[in-house]
């Protein structure tokens, strides 16, 4: 049973218990930080497969920081293309409010505009998005702040200078639309330009999270996927192991199959094998003392039972030895017929003694049929239940309930049967029950009288060799009767109402045809 290096006989069974299987201790390396030499064992595993979620997840993380970072930033650089968007609008509104209506006020406006949308387009200029573009946009903004100053100073009325020309000042005037107009093409564009690259973005970061969630799911579902195989597989294998140790193939349980992946299965298999041999042990003490219980019982009661009757025996010829002249004729033929009577229940129980151990030679069987076998009986006891004024009530099948077995031995259990029945009824009789039918598969027998039942504590000894409550009884009669209905593959039961009656009920497989 079981190799050396697996077996689980040696010291352990010999000591004063199972010793437990010793863990091994994690390695560690000379900087004192644990490693796993080899994922064999469940504990590894789990730790590996947690890390991995770990690492994984904190990747994930990582990345999901960065990104929103990243995109929170270009939603701050596109509100800054917004400002400087709406400040270049503002000071365009004013302008052409400017040019339609002449009022210095707005011209002023524009101007101040202008210088917030310089500072806005100055604070830009660092961006890498906008780095190739600024160069153009302070170009157009400039043209534009040029011009716009041009068309102010027309307004001071300045003495050195001569007044301008109609057409000259139509020119300045168109000329800083036209400007306007680039710089407003400059500022729509940068903005879209910027708007496309946070989508951009946006789509790339959204595809590395389908990667990672991909990743993800198939590292967490190959991952889970091994774990399960990884503990299901060795316990489904000690789980069929011990099935078969519970059909009785009692055999050490291989450690090698999980040796190497799982060492807590190997270690449980190991002590799972020492239970099984110490129980084993255990079993085979406690068969052994319940032999010798029975085998004391047993004599006990052949001592008993045997010893009354000679005692009697050796009583009365003792007495006829010592003073058969005096003894009167009468006298001596009742107490010959004492010595017979006393003689007889010794073989009653010898006799009883020999058909409980030739009840468990295997005997040749043939087809009972347990309807015929009752009436038969019941012709047979005739006498007797007619004497103890039982009446039968007959409610047996009208078909033969064919089993199979030994008749005479069956037989032997509706004797004891009826006549325990006959006995508990006492003198003034009673009513006999029997049904005999098939049921559920089997042949079933009922036998019930209307006798005085039996109490709780004595029908848990009634079925006990030598176990009677009658001063003649050998207390073998339903403890044989139920060894051959055993031997027969069937079921011997007791029911009783303590006031009521008692019954008695077996069942016998049928005879398949
Ligand atoms: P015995 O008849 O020699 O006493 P049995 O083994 O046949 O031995 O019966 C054991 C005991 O079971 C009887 O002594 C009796 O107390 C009880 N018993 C059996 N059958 C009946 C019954 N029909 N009614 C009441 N008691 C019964």
């Amino acid at each position: 049973m079981g190799d050396d290096n697996n077996s689980v006989y040696g010291s352990s069974t010999s000591s004063t218990g199972p010793v437990m299987p010793r863990q091994k201790p994690a390695s560690r390396n000379r900087h004192g930080f644990l490693y796993f030499r080899s994922l064999n064992s469940i504990r590894n595993k789990i730790i590996f497969s947690l890390l991995s979620v770990y690492v994984l997840g904190s990747l994930a993380a990582v990345a999901a920081l960065y990104s929103t970072s990243h995109i929170e930033r270009k939603i701050d650089l596109i509100e800054s293309f917004y400002e400087l968007n709406q400040k270049v609008l503002e000071t365009r509104r004013y302008e052409k409010n400017y040019l339609l209506y002449g009022n210095d006020v707005d011209l002023l406006s524009a101007l101040d505009y202008l210088d917030e949308a310089r500072s806005a387009l100055d604070e830009l200029r660092h961006e890498k998005v906008f780095a190739h573009a600024s160069s153009r946009g302070v170009i157009e903004l400039e043209t534009y702040a040029t011009r716009l100053k041009r068309v102010y100073s027309t307004r001071l009325k300045r003495i050195d200078q001569p007044p301008l020309s109609p057409e000259e000042s139509a020119r300045y005037r168109d000329e800083l639309r036209e400007q306007g107009h680039e710089l407003t093409q400059f500022v729509l564009e940068v903005d879209a330009l910027a708007r496309k690259g946070v989508e951009e973005d946006t789509r790339r970061y959204r595809h590395v999270a389908l990667v990672i969630l991909a990743s993800a799911l198939v590292v967490g579902g190959v991952l889970s996927l091994s774990l399960i195989r990884w503990i299901i597989g060795p316990l489904e294998y000690i789980r069929q192991a011990v099935a078969q140790i519970m059909r009785g193939e009692l055999t050490d349980i291989p450690v090698e199959p999980v040796s190497k992946g799982c060492v807590e299965c190997a270690d449980l298999i190991r002590s799972l094998n020492m239970l099984f041999h110490v129980l084993e042990d255990k079993h085979n003490q406690l068969i052994q003392s319940a032999k010798l219980a029975a085998v004391g019982k047993v004599t006990a009661g052949i001592a008993h039972e045997i010893n009354n009757p000679l005692n009697n025996i050796s009583l009365t010829a003792e007495v006829l030895l010592e003073d058969l002249p005096n003894i009167e004729n009468d006298d001596r033929m009742e107490m010959v017929s004492d010595i017979v009577t006393q003689a007889d229940r010794a073989r009653e129980v010898v006799r009883h003694l020999l058909d409980f151990s030739r009840s468990r030679k295997p005997s040749a069987w043939e087809k009972v049929d347990l309807v015929e076998l009752i009436r038969t009986t019941q012709s047979l006891l005739r006498n007797q239940l007619r004497i103890g004024r039982v009446n039968v009530r007959d409610e047996m099948s009208k078909y033969p309930v064919i089993v199979m077995g030994n008749p005479n031995q069956l037989q032997q259990v509706l004797v004891n049967i009826f006549l325990n029945a006959c006995q508990a009824m006492g003198e003034e009789g009673g009513e006999i029950k029997i049904i005999a039918r098939e049921d559920h598969g089997t042949g079933l027998v009922e036998i019930s009288d209307t006798g005085p039942g039996i109490s709780e504590d004595i029908r848990r000894n009634v079925f006990d060799p030598f176990f009677t409550t009658k001063n003649t009884g050998t207390g073998l009669g339903l403890s044989l009767s139920y060894s051959i209905i055993k031997e027969h593959n069937g079921e011997l039961m007791l029911s009783s109402e303590p006031g009521k009656g008692t019954a008695f009920r077996f069942t016998l497989p049928l005879h398949s045809v």
